[in-house]
Parts: structure tokens; C-alpha cells; sequence
């Protein structure tokens, strides 16, 4: 695997590959402290590209929370070795002075897709995203990008990112690798203690379980009051939120569920770490 570090060494060398070679490039966006959701989106753009490119950056300007930031878990040296082990092309690791050498003034506005759960509990995160993101798109130019479910509502908000700005880029949406006691895979899980990591497997249950009550009644009152009563039963967790929205508008609903992408999106704090996670299926 090739480490590149600068604007500069991406277009000498992915670029002139490209060029040589007519290769398709693949593109895998990440924050590094990498487990196996990362490694499925890095393994998926393998199979489907000459040329896989992952980038980790911990992207400060995502961060509503410095301390957040200041915490996030890193570790390079196990990442480049994970990376290695699924046969990574190239790893990019921009430095921030490079990526934000003068302040943006850019802002973007997402309307009704960032106007719900996490646009609205994190101020400023989906701007940091997108604003990111596009800077990796430009200097890698993939011709696909992988992105996990896991953060829906930000494959919602890159999908429109990709539309409007005219990128020729496919977005290919990923499922979610979860622990085997259900918790979804998670850098951040690094920082659960091993009795939080036990507790937070009941965010999966509460997920599982307003989807049972809604086949079973078309009744999403219910089923989110339900859901509720198990979390509950967890007093060292704080829901931020749990809501049932149609999976492509993102928008919340409440009846006509027939043949609808629905999606159960969670979120809250374990202890002091912040988790999200949801499910998807058709009503
Ligand atoms: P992050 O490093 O958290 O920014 O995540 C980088 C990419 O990996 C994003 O597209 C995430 O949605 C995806 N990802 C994170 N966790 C998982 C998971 N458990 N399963 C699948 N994809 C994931």
C-alpha cells in the first residue's frame, strides 16, 4: 500500500495511474480507528476497481463538540496493518494545514435532509461533511464512492452533494457490520467500557423491536413508546432521539407504510460517548 500524504503526491500519483492505465478508482472516505465496517466498504470497492483509495482524516470541521474531536480514538499503525490486510491501493492521509489552509467561507444548505435528527442535534456537522468530502472528491476524482448505512442520513446528504454539484461519481451505500451481540460497529465503541458495550447492544434490541411492533400493527406510536420503555430499562443511557422517517426523504411518517423504505433511526449517549444507529426495511 502506497501512503500519500499531500495534495500534490495524489495527483502525481493516482492521476498518471489513471492515465497509464485507464484504471477505475474507488474511494473509501473515513476517520481512521478502523474495524471491520470500514474494512467491508474498503473490500466492496476492491472487487468493484482497479484502484482503491482510502483516506483517513479526522476532519475537525465535522466536530460540534471540540472535545469530541479532541477524543475521537486514533491509531495509525493498526490501521495501516488493517488496510494492508484487505489489499488497500493507497491510503491518503491529508493534513489539515493543507486541507484548510485558509478558513472556508463556503456553507452548505441540505433544507429538509439535515433539518432532522442529526443536522439538527449536531449543529454544523453535515456542512463539515459535505465541505470535506468535496475537497476528497476533487483531489481524488474516484469514479465510485463507498459509503456506510450506518450514517444514513449522511448517505443522504452525500447522494444530494453528488447530484448538485454535478460530481461523476456513483455513491455505493454499504450495509452495516454489527458486533455479534447486534451493536453496530462503531470507532467510537473504542471508548465503551466493557460493561457499556454489553449495555449498548439494547440500542439494536429497541431497533429490532419497533420494527416487529410496526409489521405486527402499522401502529409507530406504539412501537416507539415500546422502544422507549426498553431503553429505559438502561439508566446509564440517554436518548437523544429515536424516530421512524421515510428512508429516502428522511422525513418523519406516520401512516400509508405500505411498500415504503422505512428506516428506525437511534441515537444516544452511553456514558460519555455518543452513538448512533438505525434499520431499514419495507413496509
Ligand atoms: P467514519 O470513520 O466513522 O467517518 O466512517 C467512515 C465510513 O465507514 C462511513 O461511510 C461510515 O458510514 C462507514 N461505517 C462506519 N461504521 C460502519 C459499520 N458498522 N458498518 C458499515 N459501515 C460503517
Amino acid at each position: 500500500m502506497i501512503v500519500l500524504k499531500t495534495r500534490s503526491e495524489v495527483l502525481q500519483y493516482i492521476h498518471t495511474e489513471r492515465r497509464k492505465n485507464n484504471i477505475q478508482v474507488g474511494f473509501v472516505p473515513t476517520m481512521g480507528a478502523l474495524h471491520k465496517g470500514h474494512l467491508s466498504l474498503i473490500e466492496t470497492s476492491t472487487q468493484e476497481n482497479d484502484l482503491t483509495v482510502c483516506s483517513i482524516f479526522v476532519n475537525p470541521t465535522q466536530f460540534n463538540e471540540s472535545s469530541d474531536f479532541e477524543k475521537y480514538p486514533r491509531d495509525f499503525d493498526q490501521d495501516i496493518t488493517l488496510l494492508e490486510s484487505v489489499q488497500c491501493d493507497v491510503l491518503f492521509l491529508p493534513q489539515a494545514s493543507e486541507m484548510y489552509s485558509k478558513k472556508a467561507v463556503l456553507s452548505f444548505n441540505f433544507g429538509a435532509l439535515e433539518n432532522v435528527m442529526e443536522g439538527t442535534h449536531r449543529e454544523g456537522h453535515f456542512n463539515g461533511v459535505a465541505l470535506v468530502v468535496s475537497k476528497l472528491f476533487n483531489i481524488i476524482q474516484p469514479n465510485r464512492t463507498y459509503f456506510g448505512q450506518k450514517d444514513l442520513q449522511q448517505c443522504a446528504i452525500i447522494h444530494q452533494l453528488i447530484e448538485d454539484l454535478s460530481f461523476n461519481i456513483e455513491l455505493i451505500r454499504c450495509p452495516i457490520i454489527r458486533e455479534e451481540n447486534g451493536l453496530a460497529m462503531s470507532s467510537r465503541n473504542r471508548r465503551l467500557t466493557t460493561k457499556e458495550q454489553e449495555e449498548a447492544k439494547v440500542l439494536y434490541q429497541a431497533l429490532e423491536l419497533t420494527k416487529s411492533i410496526i409489521q405486527e400493527t402499522q401502529n409507530i406510536d406504539q412501537a416507539v413508546t415500546e422502544a422507549k420503555q426498553l431503553l429505559s430499562r438502561t439508566p446509564a443511557l440517554q436518548l437523544e432521539y429515536l424516530e421512524v422517517v421515510d428512508a429516502t426523504t428522511l422525513q418523519s411518517i406516520s401512516d400509508k407504510l405500505k411498500n415504503v423504505e422505512i428506516a428506525i433511526c437511534i441515537a444516544a449517549f452511553l456514558g460519555e460517548v455518543r452513538l448512533i444507529d438505525n434499520l431499514v426495511f419495507k413496509g
